[in-house]
């Protein structure tokens, strides 16, 4: 298994720390607001790095962390006259249904406000190493003069100007520009007991009674805590959006090595790039996104992962009407053909599927989880599957190994639907008609074919998975 790593940038084989077993941890999301397709982009992506990764072999302990305490949060409960915590408590539950709908089922899910002993012991360290000072008033900030390391994944040591995730902590008592919070002071006002904690929620400002003061987590540390309880000081794979890599991703080694004393504190790092929209990140704080929420009211699940892992994970994908609706086209014949697979009449000779899908699809995913490669393996599949069939040279035991293999593609991709639109038998024949005329260039008969299926109610377009039947509306 060959890995692009963030760290080396360069491509690199696989050698988890301990025999077979991958710990593997993904930056999960600020929850104060649903999801959007950008973020989907992301746990998708690691949905399928987790289950590749299992069918490869390896023993996978993957965590997602949800940041359920930070100011998104707090600023978007204020505006709504909400509690905080029960704010993010509403929202992480929100998108966790949203991932079972996406058919996300590898992560273990662990929310910051469960860790908030873990965040002071970490603190604490950092403290005792003489790597983090306190600002009266204000919080415990890392001394990054103290870390000469920094810099080492992103080749940055400092903040840009139009940096997507700049959630900077500001304070003129800071001793280098770079350093960041690790715990945030708040005045403390009324106290409530929940649990095992101390708790004050007066101004709709949650804050945890602690040896570091009152206050809540920095913006980094959280997943450091939680990872350090989870996995110890060092781990195999670390993922998230490439938005992350600094001052993120850079904070997290930071506060990690410092911790421990270990390096490395991350063996690899995977990044995603962007999902844009006309050009630009798609994104909350820009305005320029769709829910995945809503998106599911539109298109089956199916038809959401087959779009994300369309293009390359390392790769910008476009959000647009019409990436969505080549995914549906994929997504039919992907359909048509296991629904051939299962109708095809039990005594008929058997001839052997020619082309071996799953090999194709290993060595795909094997180079870095090159998903558009596998959908390419997929698709001449389909396509020599399609010539087989038309031409009898494939019985009951063929079509059962097909299955198979499409069953497995499945197992790791999610993007075989159980149920499909009920397309009538005669307009299916009319499109396969349509779309051999269309393979010869015979497009005055291929238009000829096209109206008669408008006639029928239905509209044809092409795409680059074939071509899209919908029903008209009436
Ligand atoms: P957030 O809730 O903003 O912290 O994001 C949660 C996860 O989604 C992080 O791993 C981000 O890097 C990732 N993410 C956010 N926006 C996008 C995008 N437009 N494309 C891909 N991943 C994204």
């Amino acid at each position: 298994m060959i890995i692009h790593n963030t760290l080396t940038k360069t491509k690199e084989k696989i050698v988890p720390r301990e025999n077979k077993k991958i710990q593997m941890f993904v930056c999960g999301p600020t929850v104060y607001d649903y999801i959007h397709i950008g973020n989907a982009r992301t746990f998708v992506f690691f949905d399928v790095v987790a289950k590749y990764l299992k069918y490869r072999g390896y023993q996978v302990d993957y965590i997602q962390n949800i940041t359920d305490i930070d100011d998104k949060i707090i600023q978007r409960a204020k505006e709504n006259k909400k509690d905080p915590l029960m704010w993010a408590k509403e929202y992480r539950q929100k998108f966790e249904e949203d991932m079972k709908a996406l058919g996300i089922d590898s992560p273990k899910y662990v929310p910051a406000t469960e860790h908030i002993g873990q965040v002071v012991k970490q603190v604490k360290a950092l403290i005792d190493r003489k790597h983090a000072y306190l600002i009266e008033g204000d919080g415990w900030y890392f001394d990054l003069s103290t870390f000469k390391d920094y810099g080492k994944l992103s080749g940055r040591k400092a903040q840009m100007a139009d940096d997507a995730v700049s959630r900077i902590d500001e304070n003129d008592k800071k001793r280098n520009k770079g350093d960041f919070c690790l715990w945030k002071l708040v005045k403390v006002g009324k106290e409530l007991e929940i649990g095992n904690w101390k708790l004050e929620i007066a101004d709709g400002e949650p804050a945890w009674a602690t040896p570091l003061g009152w206050g809540r987590p920095g913006w980094h540390i959280e997943d450091t805590a939680i990872t350090e309880h989870y996995f110890g000081p060092q781990y195999d794979i670390h993922g998230g959006g490439q938005d992350l890599i600094f001052p993120h991703h850079e904070a997290e080694i930071t506060q990690q090595e410092s911790a421990s004393g270990k390096k490395p504190f991350v063996k690899y790092w995977m990044h995603v790039a962007f999902l844009i929209n006309k050009e630009e990140k798609m994104s909350k704080s820009k305005g320029n996104f769709t829910t995945v929420h809503e998106l599911l009211k539109q298109y089956p699940k199916e038809v959401l992962r087959f779009y994300l892992l369309s293009g390359h994970y390392r790769q910008p994908l476009e959000f647009s009407d019409k990436a969505l609706k080549q995914a549906r086209a994929g997504i039919q014949r992907i359909k048509e053909l296991t629904k051939k697979l299962e109708n095809i009449e039990r005594n008929k000779n058997d001839g052997i599927v020619a082309y071996a899908l799953r090999e194709a699809f290993d060595e795909a995913l094997t180079d870095d989880f090159n998903t558009p490669k596998a959908f390419g393996a997929i698709f001449e599949f389909i396509k020599r599957m399609n010539t087989d069939l038309t031409s009898d040279s494939i019985g009951q035991k063929g079509a059962e190994e097909a299955s198979q293999m499409l069953s497995y593609i499945n197992s790791i991709l999610g993007i075989v639907p159980d149920t499909q639109d009920e397309i009538p038998p005669a307009i299916e024949v009319l499109v396969e008609k349509r779309e051999k005329f269309r393979e010869e260039k015979n497009f005055k008969e291929s238009d000829k074919i096209r109206t008669q299926i408008q006639n029928l109610g239905y509209e044809i377009e092409d795409t680059i998975y074939g071509s899209l039947l919908t029903k008209k509306s009436s």
